[in-house]
């Protein structure tokens, strides 16, 4: 038996790991590809697992290699109300090219975003990184986080080349911003040509926005298309500086002052 034969199980039907062991189980991992990591999690977490995604390149990849292994794998993605267009229609094309997965379409709380608009106005994120950050946090984080209650681990694209937020992040971790659940980040250790090249060999849909000079989006109003040369996140919330290009899910931001007001709005 080795440490990937583990799954320890709580009474009430969880899958949880400590640090010690999930930090054995992420070096057994770390050299293998990512859909035997994926298979593993899978294997491990049944329904207890959900693949979170924006549906960029890479959460596309990893969602076309779990349905390979389980056709009605669960994926979340969050509806911010920001959204352009684009994505709505893609959300739809994902679901028919793969009929068995099970959404959830998430959405902020109606009452939190009113008091913020009320308070800050509908395009606060204009205001500073501060606002940015405290609509990204209920537009956007809440949600999740919630979600992620009833769940023991989630899968993410990310990539340790994606920006130096995330150079450090293992195949598996433990997450401890959202109870310790697991997180699994399958392609960590891939580059952006390795998933295009997966894409394109295996007939994953691709977001429209690609085909527009976009590399990684989210939100209409806070994504752009890059410049020749540029960094795939640097369309992300492009006018600020020296701020991380995260909304908070990934890592957690300090919003100053603003955290008493998101407590006072949640
Ligand atoms: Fe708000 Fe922009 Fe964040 Fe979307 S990306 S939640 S509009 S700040």
């Amino acid at each position: 038996m080795t440490q990937l034969d583990l799954a320890p199980q709580t009474a009430d039907g969880r899958v949880v790991f400590d640090d010690l062991e999930i930090g054995e189980i992420a070096v057994d991992l770390d050299d293998q590809e990512p859909e035997d990591v994926i298979e593993w999690a899978l294997e491990t977490f049944g329904d207890r697992i959900a693949i979170v995604t924006a549906l960029q390149e890479d959460g596309m990849a990893v969602l076309d290699m779990a349905v390979r292994i389980k056709p009605d794998v669960r994926v979340i993605t969050v509806d911010t109300g920001r959204l352009p267009q684009e994505t709505y229609q893609f959300i739809e094309e994902v679901r028919a090219h793969y009929p068995k997965t099970q959404w959830d379409v998430l959405f902020p709380e109606a009452a939190e975003v009113e008091s913020m608009v009320a308070r800050r106005g509908v395009n606060l994120f204009q205001n500073s990184v501060e606002e940015r950050m405290l609509c990204c946090q209920i537009r956007k984080v809440r949600p999740l986080v919630k979600s992620l209650q009833g769940l023991d681990g989630w899968f993410t694209g990310l990539r340790r080349d994606q920006w130096a937020s995330r150079a450090a992040i293992k195949k598996v971790e433990l997450d401890h911003d959202h109870e310790g659940i697991v997180k699994v980040n399958a392609l960590a250790d891939w580059e952006g040509d390795e998933v295009k090249a997966y894409i394109e060999e295996n007939g994953v849909p691709v977001h429209p926005l690609y085909a527009k000079g976009y590399t990684s989006f989210g939100c209409a109003p806070c994504t752009r298309a890059i410049e020749p040369g540029e960094n795939e996140r640097a369309g992300r919330w492009w006018w600020e500086t020296g701020a991380p290009k995260e909304c908070g899910i990934h890592c957690p931001i300090e919003t100053g002052s603003f955290e008493h007001e998101a407590e006072a709005i949640f």
